[in-house]
């Protein structure tokens, strides 16, 4: 990790759950952190909750992923006040209730909205950053296994509606990226991750209650982001599925 030292990560969703557990790791692995997110009071509290000594390495901005303008306003916030973006963890995401068949369109759009084009916004701005100053950076996506298996874990289980294809699409728009920038000549790296069931936030207690112990916590989903920006400059992990022992 030595290799990204001061170097700056940028992690939408950073204010609870995977978010949260990746900021705390590339700040303790001596990364400048910039975590975004709606709740600016979780933001304020992740900060404290760090040592110390690690605490200026940690920077906070508010922005709603789902809005174009507030992510051009975060970015260029990011260019001025800390040089530019080596790292992106695009893990902004939510899931609402409904069978995708009966709901509202303005709930589908929000999670796609939030989901899709939040990343995407993400995306852009960050490769144009690592083009500009021709770094060897890394785009990382947290996915899901929904993303790769459109899979419906139980049949009782209707949160899946439009964040499966939202997903889908996300796998879609890492595997072009990594074309396009080999095409471009960049040595920027795309990685997706795609947990199981971690328990956070994002999870409804009735599901954690039926899952037991069988899943995983989001410093695991944590650790394999970890892994995939260790790996040496010419390797490039490109998919890593994870699921607690005993998931189905
Ligand atoms: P959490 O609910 O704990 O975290 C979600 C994060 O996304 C929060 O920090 C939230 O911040 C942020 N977020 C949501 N909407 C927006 C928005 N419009 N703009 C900015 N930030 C936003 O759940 P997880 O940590 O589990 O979720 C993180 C990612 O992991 C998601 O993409 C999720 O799909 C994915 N994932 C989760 C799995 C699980 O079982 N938990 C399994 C597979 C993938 P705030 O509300 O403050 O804006």
């Amino acid at each position: 990790m030595d290799r990204w030292h001061n170097r700056v990560a940028v992690i939408s969703g950073a204010s609870s759950g995977i978010g949260a557990a990746c900021a705390r790791l590339l700040v303790a692995a001596g990364l400048q952190v910039v975590g975004l997110a709606r709740r600016t009071d979780r933001l304020e509290q992740l900060r404290q909750s760090l040592p110390a000594e690690q605490r200026p390495r940690f920077h906070q901005h508010k922005c709603d992923v789902s809005q174009e303008l507030q992510v051009d306003n975060a970015f260029e916030w990011i260019e001025k006040e800390l040089g530019g973006i080596d790292v992106l963890i695009n893990n902004a995401g939510i899931v609402l209730g409904g069978q995708l068949i009966d709901m509202p369109n303005k709930d589908i759009s929000n999670i796609l909205q939030t989901n899709l084009m939040g990343s995407i916004y993400c995306t852009k701005l960050a490769a144009g950053s690592m083009r500009r100053r021709q770094v060897a950076g890394h785009l990382i996506f947290v996915n899901s296994t929904a993303g790769v298996a459109g899979y419906k874990p139980d049949p009782a289980d209707e949160s899946l509606n439009a964040y499966t294809p939202s997903k889908f699409a996300l796998t879609a728009v890492q595997e072009i990226c990594r074309q396009e920038l080999i095409t471009q000549g960049l040595k920027i790296k795309t990685t997706s991750i795609n947990p199981g069931w971690v328990a956070t936030e994002i999870v409804p207690d009735e599901t954690k209650a039926r899952l037991g112990e069988v899943i995983l916590q989001a410093d695991d989903v944590a650790q394999a982001v970890l892994y995939a920006l260790s790996t040496p400059p010419h390797t490039q992990v490109e998919q890593i599925t994870l699921r607690a022992v005993g998931e189905y």
